[in-house]
C-alpha cells in the first residue's frame, strides 16, 4: 500500500525520542488498551510521515530524533511501507514494537539490515490455547520467530499479568522459555488494567510473586512496580501528541486514559515550553 493511517506520533519530554503509531491490527486482543487498533487518522504516505517526523523534531528538540520507537496496532501489516520508512529513518536506533506473528526469518533480516537495532515482542502467553482465547491466534508462529529475532537483533519481550489468565505459573513459563534461548534477555512484566470487563488490575503483590519467579530464570527482569521503584522520580510527566497536521497537544496519563475512554482525539496547537 502507498498509504497507512496515522493518528499521531509522539515526542518525549525526557529525551530526544520519538514514537511512530501505525494504525491497524491483525490481533484481536479481549483486553486491548491501544487507540490505535483499529484504522484511524490521517493516510500518509512515506515521505510525508517522514517529514512529519523530521520537522516535528526538529521545531522541538532543534535536531533529528536520537530514537524512534515503531508501534501501533501493528506496524507489520504492511511490510514493504514498513522497510521504506525504516530505511529513511535509520539516523535514529530504531525499535520495533511487534506482536511478532506477521514476521518471518527473511524478513526479520531484512528489517535489521534496513535499520532496526532492537525488536520489542510483545508475548501474550506461552500456553497456545490462553493465547488463542486471548488473541484469536496461536502463538507457534511468534515463539519462532522469537528465537530468529534473537539471532540477528537486541531483544526486550514484555508480557501483561491479567488475574484469571496470565498469572505467575504462565509467566514463570514464559521465563524458561525465553532463558533457554538467551537468560540475558530483558524481560517486562506490566501490569493489566481492566477492560471491556475482562478480569481486574492485578495487586502488587501478585506482581511481586511473579517477578520474583521469572528472576529464578533470567537476568534482566522489570516489573511496572520496580520501574517506578528503580527509575528516578521524573522532571516532567506529560509527553507531546504531534497530529497529522503538524499540530501540537501536551497531554499526560490522565489525558490518554480519557482519550482511551472516549476514543476521541482533540487537536489544540501549544507552543514549545522554555
Ligand atoms: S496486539 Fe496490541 S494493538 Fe493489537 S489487538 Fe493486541 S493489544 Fe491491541
Amino acid at each position: 500500500m502507498e498509504y497507512r493511517q496515522v493518528p499521531f506520533i509522539t515526542l518525549s519530554e525526557i529525551g530526544c525520542r520519538v514514537w511512530i503509531t501505525l494504525s491497524g491490527c491483525n490481533f484481536k486482543c479481549r483486553g486491548c488498551f491501544s487507540n490505535a487498533r483499529k484504522p484511524t487518522g490521517k493516510h500518509l504516505t512515506v515521505e510525508e510521515l517522514v517529514k512529519l517526523i523530521k520537522n516535528s523534531s526538529q521545531r522541538y528538540y532543534g535536531k533529528l530524533p536520537e530514537e524512534i520507537i515503531i508501534t501501533g496496532g501493528e506496524p507489520i501489516l504492511d511490510k514493504e511501507y514498513l522497510l521504506r520508512l525504516i530505511s529513511k529513518l535509520n539516523f535514529a536506533y530504531i525499535i520495533l514494537e511487534t506482536n511478532a506473528y506477521l514476521l518471518d526469518k527473511e524478513y526479520i533480516k531484512e528489517l535489521v539490515e534496513a535499520g532496526v537495532k532492537e525488536f520489542m515482542v510483545d508475548l501474550k502467553a506461552l500456553n497456545d490455547k490462553k493465547h488463542e482465547w486471548y488473541t484469536g491466534f496461536s502463538n507457534k508462529k511468534i515463539l519462532k520467530n522469537i528465537k530468529t529475532i534473537q539471532e540477528n537483533a537486541k531483544l526486550v519481550i514484555k508480557t501483561l499479568y491479567i488475574p484469571g489468565l496470565v498469572e505467575e505459573d504462565e509467566i514463570g513459563d514464559i521465563a524458561k522459555f525465553i532463558a533457554a534461548i538467551n537468560p540475558k534477555i530483558e524481560y517486562r512484566i506490566n501490569d493489566f488494567k481492566t477492560r471491556h470487563g475482562l478480569s481486574r488490575d492485578p495487586t502488587i503483590n501478585e506482581m511481586e510473586k511473579a517477578y520474583k519467579l521469572a528472576k529464578k530464570h533470567l537476568r534482566n527482569v522489570v516489573i511496572s512496580r520496580s520501574c517506578r521503584r528503580e527509575s528516578k522520580p521524573l522532571k516532567k510527566k506529560t509527553w507531546i501528541t504531534v497530529f497529522p497536521d503538524g499540530t501540537f497537544k501536551r497531554r499526560s496519563t490522565k489525558d490518554y486514559h480519557l482519550i482511551r475512554r472516549s476514543g476521541q482525539l482533540s487537536q489544540e496547537t501549544i507552543q514549545k515550553p522554555q
